[in-house]
């Protein structure tokens, strides 16, 4: 996977619908959209919560490249956003990824991450999950949350590099 460090959004979207269409992820009549906002804000207002919405945002494993120097880099802690919610028959999804920098050039750019397809889908599988969890009320019966514990993070993770970090998301995720 040569150019595994890319984003590509319609990965995303694509194996969104393949697990809701083909694997039935989500067996009931409601129609699920898959959308992106790279400006969502990563706390719910009162505002939202009374209309409905949640957020999930699990991590997973990913690739950056710099635009500028072309460093590649890999990281155990891709942040992702989902916001989503169930409303009358009408299920909405919306990702925001989080960015890292490049720890050579330091010029405050985050790039978007590049995701394999496997990794792609645990991360709409945990998605999902969630969704059955609170907007279906299913019980959390598969123990994917538990995974991520055994996730072995290589080297310490750079705040002052981290998108997520930045705009205080990711380090008051950390254990
Ligand atoms: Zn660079
Ligand atoms: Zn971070």
């Amino acid at each position: 996977m040569s150019h595994s460090s890319e984003w590509v959004p319609s990965v995303w979207m694509d194996t969104f619908n393949e697990l809701l269409s083909d694997d039935s992820e989500l067996d009931y009549e409601d129609q699920w959209t898959f959308n992106f906002n790279y400006r969502q804000t990563a706390k719910l207002t009162t505002e939202e919560r009374k209309r409905g919405w949640k957020i999930s945002n699990p991590h997973v494993h990913g690739k950056f490249q710099c635009a500028s120097c072309k460093n590649i880099w890999s990281s155990a802690r891709v942040v992702l956003l989902f916001r989503y919610r169930l409303r009358s028959g009408r299920g909405i999804v919306i990702m925001r990824p989080f960015g890292q920098a490049c720890r050579r050039c330091k010029n405050n750019m985050f790039c978007l991450p590049g995701v394999s397809n496997t990794n792609v889908e645990e991360a709409l599988l945990k998605l999902f999950a969630k969704i059955r969890k609170n907007c279906y009320g299913e019980k959390d019966d598969n123990d994917i949350g538990s995974q991520q514990k055994n996730f072995k993070l290589t080297k310490p993770h750079e705040s002052t590099l981290c998108e997520a970090c930045q705009t205080g998301f990711c380090s008051e995720r950390m254990e």
